[in-house]
């Protein structure tokens, strides 16, 4: 099975599981707060952020899974369990994203309130590409402005959660979702800088079509195709012949994905006698490092948008929108 079925099928399974989930979560609502501060648990660092952020002082959110993790394949430990359990909260960014944790989060639902932070999300903002065969795309932290409607979602939830707290909630997530139209601002300004024939995101996998949806880019990735394969290779070669044709200047690798097919890719334009660089490391379906900006939610999109602004020839402030990236060239 290649890594895109068996990505379809991580997504049927969940599917199945997530719709219970959903049906239990209303029952657990009435949940509140013993004590301040009370405990949050959550799954991806994106998500962990935004209840950070909204929560404030009155909840110490922790995320499940750190930097250079995958959530499709990630598996939850005891300790994680035992996390969940000791919590008074739940958020997960769902969609299918934590594929294989779906069991896990059914089961800490009987108990308590649990809310996937997309499914909360108008369908209106989602895409549902071909290639995911019926599916929405769970990689909504890609585009910040649909990222502001999870900052909303998780408002509501924690003001169903803590009543009393409803109004500091409710303005918390205004503000943080302000950030997001703000950044998402900053990269359409200077994404529109890139020339328009370089307007063009090749990268590992298919994290990027709200990236590419939000910033007016093609986005091409190349999860799904193994290079042991002789088909696999004929799609490399395909990619390669696009690159060559288009004139594409570079290509990106990812911190949560192995850079075999990207090197791949260039070492196959090398072969046509054109120069391809790897324009850097995007982060996308893991922030980076705790504790710098690259390992919040805003210094991760800042990276990225001013990271490819840059090798696709446009023009980007080295330190991004915040003023503090440390990474790009
Ligand atoms: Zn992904």
């Amino acid at each position: 099975m290649n890594p895109l079925e068996m990505h379809i099928t991580r997504r049927s399974i969940f599917a199945a599981a997530l719709a219970l989930t959903i049906g239990l979560a209303p029952a657990s609502l009435t949940a509140a707060p013993k004590k301040y501060p009370y405990k949050a648990t959550t799954t991806v660092g994106m998500v962990n952020d935004i209840v950070a952020n909204v929560a404030g002082d009155k909840a110490v959110a922790t995320a499940i899974m750190g930097a250079g993790v995958d959530p499709h394949l990630y598996k939850p430990t005891r300790d994680d369990v035992a996390a969940m359990i000791g919590s008074d909260v739940v958020f997960y960014s769902g969609l299918m994203l934590e594929g294989k944790m779906a069991d896990t989060l059914v089961k800490i639902a009987r108990n308590k309130p649990v809310f996937a932070v997309t499914e909360l999300i108008e369908e209106k903002f989602l895409l549902e590409p071909e290639e995911f065969g019926g599916h929405f795309d769970p990689h909504v932290w890609m585009d910040p402005s649909a990222w502001a409607k999870a900052v909303e979602a998780v408002g509501k939830s924690l003001a169903e959660f803590d009543a009393k707290n409803a109004a500091a909630y409710k303005k918390n997530a205004a503000a943080y979702a302000a950030t997001c139209e703000e950044l998402h601002a900053y990269g359409k300004k200077v994404l529109a800088t890139v020339p328009e024939g370089s307007r063009v995101l090749i990268s590992s996998h298919d994290a990027f079509n709200y990236f590419g949806r939000a910033f007016g880019l093609k986005v091409m990735g190349v999860q799904g195709i193994s290079t042991e394969s002789e088909a696999g290779l004929q799609q490399i070669n395909g990619l390669v012949d696009f690159i060559v044709q288009n004139g594409v200047k570079a290509v990106f690798v990812e911190s949560s994905v192995s850079p075999k097919n990207i090197e791949a890719l260039v070492g196959g334009v090398k072969a046509r006698g054109k120069e391809l660089k790897i324009g850097g490391e995007l982060f996308s379906d893991a922030m980076g490092a705790a504790g710098t900006y690259e390992g919040t939610y805003l210094g991760m999109l800042d990276h990225n948008i001013t990271l490819v602004a840059r090798a696709l020839g446009g023009e980007a402030p080295a330190k991004g929108f915040g003023g503090k990236l440390s990474h790009v060239q």
